[in-house]
């Protein structure tokens, strides 16, 4: 038996079955390319989920894990830390936001920004039945706090009763939104650009009036940015686009370039108004070891100025695909901003995103029918049209 075919055996018969994997086993990546245990070779579009932005191999970085993890991985929140005081403080500068709270994943960072909406409101007029509105078509993870608010009643219904006073406005609709506030509202909550829920960017409209109906209502605008974030879509962090900025911030996937890292920003506002010691924490959150790594993320992003690189390829992404919808009638429309993009197609998406991968492409879905691609935010030109020709052919053999 070869060594692949073991593995996937292997996991199969020990891991809970929650994933439908694709059928290789991926053994080491370089830049943006992966490398399966079979030696094969994979243009990388989808970054371990908008994860890997600083790619593979960055020398940079990996050797400022190393170092940690010879020096100290963990010594809890009960005592300070180097790493993480200075990650903190890059983080804190690089967002304009005022406070952070280091969690290990995205989730927990959901559940951090929701708990702090819930006190600051709690805090302001005692009651305990505040609302929060969240967004149709969400993603916001898979806890039952984070699933409470995620638009997607498939994914909900099974592990109901979750989060009381939960309530859903349709994205880029702000009549249902404001149908929605009432005197219990204390928050809203929705992804700059919806991700897993098929690559849909805020309209500016959008997204400028939830803000203003937040500040009219005194009412908390919590965007998530876990996947949108990070430069993906041209700025560090989406909102900047367009001009707005959250009380509450939520990050994670490329925060820690694939060192598993969350977090939840704050404002002053809200910071000096919610959890207080006793409240929140995490035994985890925030070590040294992921400390080094966050630090080093936002020092590299920092000088080599991502966001900007990425807003310039994504530009050149989106033109590229753009060509291809004209030449492919199954492409019905192309979304995204920046390095975060989607292709509604009309032919099984999953057929195309196995073809691509015949073809030593690594793209992946979003929704039902999108063609999601989140590559890492130093690929360059070259990449893209290697990436157009590989997907042109995977489109060609489903057709
Ligand atoms: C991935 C994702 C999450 C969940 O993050 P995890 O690290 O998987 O817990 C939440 N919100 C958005 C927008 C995401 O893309």
């Amino acid at each position: 038996m070869t060594e692949s075919k073991a593995c996937m055996e292997m996991a199969e018969q020990n891991l809970l079955h929650t994933y439908n994997r694709y059928p290789i086993v991926l053994e080491k990546g370089e830049g943006v390319y992966l490398y399966d245990t079979d030696g094969k070779k994979y243009l990388d579009f989808a970054a371990g989920i908008a994860v890997q932005s600083l790619g593979y191999g960055n020398r940079e970085l990996n050797e400022a894990i190393k170092e940690q993890v010879d020096l100290l991985m963990h010594s809890s929140n009960l005592f300070y830390n180097v790493p993480i005081a200075r990650a903190a403080r890059r983080a804190v500068a690089a967002s304009g936001m005022e406070r952070v709270f280091f969690t290990n994943s995205g989730t927990e960072a959901i559940e951090g920004a929701l708990k702090a909406a819930r006190k600051y409101a709690f805090q302001k007029d005692g009651r305990r039945d505040h609302e929060i509105i969240a967004m149709e078509h969400s993603f916001h993870g898979r806890s039952l706090g984070a699933l409470s608010v995620t638009g997607n009643a498939h994914y909900r219904e099974p592990f109901e009763p979750l989060l009381p006073g939960i309530r859903f406005a349709v994205f880029n609709d702000l009549a249902s939104v404001e149908a929605l506030v009432n005197e219990k509202t204390c928050a809203i909550l929705m992804e700059t650009v919806q991700g897993e829920g098929g690559i849909y960017p805020a309209e500016p409209e959008f997204i400028r009036g939830v803000q203003a109906v937040c500040e009219k209502n005194d009412i908390l605008l919590i965007l998530d940015e876990i996947q949108c974030g990070m430069g993906r879509c041209g700025e560090l962090f989406a909102w900047q686009y367009y001009g707005v900025k959250p009380d509450i911030m939520t990050c994670a996937k490329a925060i820690g370039c694939g060192v598993p890292a969350g977090a939840f920003f704050l404002n002053e506002k809200v910071a000096s108004r919610s959890l207080v010691p006793g409240d929140h924490g995490t035994t985890y959150g925030g070590n040294p070891l992921v400390g080094a790594a966050v630090d080093k993320v936002f020092e590299i992003f920092e000088r080599e100025k991502i966001p900007a690189h990425a807003k310039e390829m994504g530009a050149y992404l989106a033109e590229k695909l753009e060509g291809l919808a004209e030449e492919f009638p199954c492409i019905t429309a192309r979304r995204g901003m920046g390095l975060m993009q989607g292709l509604v197609l009309t032919v099984p998406v999953g057929e195309v995103v196995n073809r691509a991968r015949d073809n030593g492409l690594l793209v992946i879905t979003a929704g039902s029918d999108v063609l999601r691609l989140v590559p890492p935010l130093i690929i360059e030109k070259a990449h893209v049209d290697e990436m157009i020709e590989k997907l042109s052919r995977a489109l060609r053999q489903v057709l």
